[in-house]
């Protein structure tokens, strides 16, 4: 954005985008490209504490299988948004290619390799399985390797892969380079991208009329779409308080990009299942002897572009035993810290919110930037009255969806502790078996449910972030007592959970 500095500010267009991320950007280029009207783009170039700018932007619906992603109707739902996804990908690339500005490929790795170690508890084998039935499932290509022969892979022998397979049509692209080049496009076609932030919105009669930038400017707009990942809750609670969303939390996620110093390079995305409360530890080559090694995963109170020492040694340390030990002379280049966007049940929030003129669209997690330019399609018909391309039931104001009873939330959590167990190498006395930590697991998640209070079954990183929050806990227990009605913990039966919204 800072490339041509926009000097006149607009008063007036026809659809304002809040928010300068994944998701603002494709919309914006998507309205553009129906040419619906003036388009205006609000959002700081240096998009301190967004997702995107520090997203592996991996494309992969299916390495990022979990045993949940197909066990519930709603969960399938979600999964196959991915899958639509993925298809839109190719004439993504075609289009944007030519307004790259990093001089390197936008995709900028073709495939991926998934690899199973022994390091990460049974949760890892079971994610692995799951994503190996959904592959089937949906009849996409993979094929099992030798761990030895994926470029660039050389863990230490401790942490070895004990299988892998080659998903050769999920890859990466550049996320960076993405939006630069998406920045490109929107200058080239006209569309006016404004270096600031939104204050708050306007509204005159239940109908929001624009927005009120930092420095007081106002700019009318037909439509108001929020796109600000998690700052966007707050922004929409700047027209009304009582707007009846699902609460949003910081999943504070660190990566770091790397220079090669030795070796041979990776040349596809290596990664490990999705695991332990974050996304799988992985690498994204991206082009000039670069590596982006992530990411980690901790749901915080406030939303901070500041990382900690813990998540910096967790990520430093386990992609030297598990991806290459030769990376720990490689020379870091950059520390990306980023904010997702993660909602109480897990589901993005699509759709328009009551005071008229006014969309959300944000709660995309992990793979937001994967799922832009489909949730932008889908935005752009809504935009203009025709059908949408997904599900209606990620609408922002919808009650939260259910997946889980309790007890399986309860098993689910202990699983994902056991796997953090492990893989950091936490130390039991010799006498302590796995089935009495788990054990322990247990019962610290029955306590954490007893002093909630509801009876809505949590994932278990909400939960985690519950334990460990004042605030994070009191915020949810208020939202679902008063969205379920009293608050007993009932439910306690191990159950299939439902794809059903309550
Ligand atoms: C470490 C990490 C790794 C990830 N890896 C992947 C991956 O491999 N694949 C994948 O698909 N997804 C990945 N994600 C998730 C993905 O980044 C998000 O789901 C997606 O980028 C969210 O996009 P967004 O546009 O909604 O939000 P953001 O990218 O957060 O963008 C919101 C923008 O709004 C701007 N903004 C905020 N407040 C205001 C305001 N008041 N006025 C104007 N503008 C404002 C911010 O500056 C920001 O640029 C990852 C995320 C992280 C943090």
């Amino acid at each position: 954005m800072t490339e041509h500095a926009i000097t006149e500010k607009p008063r007036q267009a026809d659809v304002v985008i809040v928010g300068n991320g994944a998701l603002g950007l494709f919309l914006a280029d998507e309205l553009m490209e129906r040419g619906m009207g003036s388009v205006v783009v609000v959002g700081p170039s240096h998009r301190e504490t967004g997702a995107s700018q520090a997203a592996g932007a991996m494309l992969g619906c299916f390495g990022e299988t979990t045993t949940e992603s197909l066990r519930t109707d709603a969960a399938r739902t979600r999964f196959e948004l991915g899958v639509n996804a993925h298809e839109r990908w190719p004439a993504v690339l075609a289009k944007l290619e030519e307004f790259s500005r990093t001089g390197r490929p936008l995709l900028s790795a073709p495939d991926t390799h998934v690899v199973l170690n022994s390091i990460g508890a049974e949760l890892d084998t079971d994610n692995f399985k799951a994503m190996l039935d959904a592959l089937d499932q949906y009849g996409k290509p993979w094929e099992e390797m030798d761990p030895h022969d994926i470029p660039g892979f050389n863990p230490r022998l401790d942490t070895r892969a004990l299988r892998a397979v080659h998903l050769p049509t999920e890859g990466a692209v550049d996320a960076r380079g993405v939006l630069l080049a998406l920045e490109a496009r929107l200058r080239d076609a006209g569309a006016v991208q404004v270096d600031q932030s939104v204050r708050r919105l306007v509204s005159s009669d239940d109908v929001v009329t624009g927005v009120e930038l930092d420095d007081g400017h106002l700019i009318e707009a037909g439509t108001v779409v929020v796109a600000a990942g998690i700052h966007s809750e707050s922004l929409v609670r700047t027209v009304s308080e009582d707007i009846d969303l699902i609460p949003t939390f910081p999943g504070l996620g660190f990566a770091m990009i790397a220079r090669r110093t030795g070796g041979d390079p990776f040349r596809s995305v290596v990664r490990t299942p999705n695991r332990g409360f974050a996304c799988g530890l992985h690498v994204v080559p991206q082009g000039d002897g670069l590596e982006y090694y992530g990411a980690t995963n901790r749901l915080v109170d406030s939303i901070t572009g500041v990382t900690w020492m813990a998540d910096v040694r967790f990520l430093a340390q386990y992609s030297m035993q598990q991806l290459d030990e030769r990376a720990a002379g490689h020379e870091v280049v950059q520390w990306l810290a980023g904010n997702r966007p993660v909602t109480l049940d897990g589901f993005p929030m699509i759709g328009w919110l009551p005071p008229s003129g006014l969309y959300l669209m944000t709660g995309t997690y992990r793979d937001g930037f994967h799922c832009a330019p489909l949730l932008a399609e889908h935005v752009a018909n809504e935009l203009q009255g025709k059908p949408g391309t997904i599900d209606p039931m990620f609408a922002p104001t919808r009650e939260p969806i259910v997946t889980r009873t309790v007890e399986w939330s309860i098993n689910e959590y202990v699983e994902h502790n056991l796997a953090g167990w492990f893989e950091t190498g936490a130390e039991a006395a010799p006498q302590m078996t796995t089935a009495q930590i788990a054990e322990y697991y247990r019962t610290r998640c029955v306590q954490a449910y007893d002093q909630l209070g509801i009876d809505y079954g949590l994932g278990p990183d909400i939960l985690w972030y519950a334990q460990g929050s004042l605030l994070g806990a009191r915020r949810i227990r208020r939202y679902l007592r008063s969205h379920r009605g009293g608050g007993e913990t009932q439910a306690r039966s191990v159950g299939t959970g439902s794809g059903d919204t309550q």
